[in-house]
């Protein structure tokens, strides 16, 4: 999967009575635009990062300095046009031939974090566009004027309720088609256009921190956050330790991470034995305090007998989320003396990252043997190690 970002700086909005446009204030030392640029540059999973700039900022006199080219990603810059959506459209335009996910960010948006950029990827990768959002918590009241004055017209269901934040991600045959279709229509952000072109586009759960600086009380409020940086930026982590064994017999499937693996003999248990996802089930479990997997699926249960093990894992990693948490990374060490596991890795991670609602970066998995010693040396058994981290949502 190759990851481009368009950044979106090609406003000349200068909004607080200023001559600067906003891209290039100053937040602790850094202009909105540097900042944004960065939190991609040093994302693991986007490759590729297109800034699109006000024309004029491009000439070599220009007096604001561009963000420096980075060091590790191909970076280019090229000229907006008179709205936004031309702007993204360039950038689009002067996209790599390799980019398959397209993220458009706004560079007015300098606190966005790897989590949300990470989760935004995976959705879009998965349900072709995505975008990050936050729940709304207020009710909000639609209004009407009458004699001069606003009243309420209605209430709206606040349940249903998101603010759209940046990125929004897109698959890119979908992106294309939104612009292609969406284009000369004026919209508001890139879900729109795919919105108007007939994709479903989905919601993650984004940050409220990752806000839209338009007012100088936002300014503050950003630099108060990278201030206290410790303490309010600073995330809430979690571990989580989870440990499985199965013994091996003939007559039964090998399966581990949902994924069936070709081999003599398979797993035994209640359910379908997959070691994998027991001990990450109770890694992510154990790091929410949510109990284990023993409680939440006993094996003296007749509804769990030969029970999908992925999908009893996406149930614990529901009430994980419901809690409050998300997945950052899994780390899985499987002990087996046979079969060789190291061809199957990218399948397994895939399919966890499946259940888990993150992308497959995030999960760690390898292959041991017990070098011929013990039970599990001899080929009697297969045990596995699963840690989690996981963060607040
Ligand atoms: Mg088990």
């Amino acid at each position: 999967m190759h990851v481009a970002v368009i950044i979106a700086a090609g406003g000349r909005g200068t909004r607080f009575g200023g001559t600067l446009p906003k891209q290039w204030l100053s937040l602790a030392g850094q202009t909105l635009l540097q900042r944004s640029v960065a939190a991609f540059d040093r994302h693991r999973e986007v490759h590729e990062i297109v800034v699109v700039l006000p024309a004029d900022a491009m000439d070599a006199d220009a007096p604001t300095p561009l963000p420096p080219t980075s060091t590790t990603k191909s970076m280019r810059y090229v000229a907006g046009g008179s709205r936004r959506q031309d702007s993204v459209a360039n950038g689009f335009a002067a996209l790599s031939a390799e980019a398959d996910i397209v993220l458009v960010h706004d560079a007015a948006r300098p606190l966005v974090s790897d989590a949300v950029i990470s989760r935004t990827i995976a959705a879009a990768a998965e349900s072709g566009a995505a975008i990050a959002a936050v729940p709304v918590h207020d009710t909000v009241k639609q209004a009407e004027e009458k004699d001069g004055h606003p009243f309420i017209a209605r209430t709206l269901p606040r349940e249903t309720l998101h603010l759209a934040q940046t990125p929004q991600g897109f698959r890119r045959e979908v992106l294309a088609q939104a612009i292609a279709q969406g284009g000369a229509a004026d919209v508001t952000d890139e879900a729109g256009w795919a919105e108007r072109a007939g994709y479903p586009v989905r919601l993650v759960v984004g940050d409220p921190d990752n806000m839209k600086i338009t007012t100088e009380r936002d300014l503050a409020r950003a630099e108060k956050l990278l201030d206290t940086g410790g303490a309010s930026r600073a995330p809430v982590l979690r571990i989580g330790n989870g440990y499985d064994l199965h013994r091996l017999v003939e007559g039964r499937p090998l399966i581990l991470g949902g994924v069936q693996i070709p081999y003599e003999r398979g797993l035994i248990g209640h359910s379908d034995a997959d070691a994998v996802c027991h001990a990450v089930t109770d890694a992510i479990l154990g790091a929410a305090n949510l109990g284990d997997i023993g409680r939440l699926f006993p094996d003296t249960d007749p509804r769990w007998k030969d029970a999908n093990s992925l999908v009893l894992l996406r149930d614990a990693y529901d009430r994980v989320a419901a809690a409050g948490w998300l997945v950052v990374n899994i780390d899985i060490v499987v002990i087996a003396q046979k079969p060789k596991l190291s061809p199957y890795a990218d399948a397994i991670r895939e399919s966890l990252a499946g259940a888990l609602q993150t992308s497959a970066d995030a999960i760690g998995f390898k292959g041991k043997t017990n070098e011929g010693v013990d039970a599990i040396g001899r080929g009697e058994a297969i045990a596995v190690h699963a840690v989690a981290l996981l963060t607040a949502r």
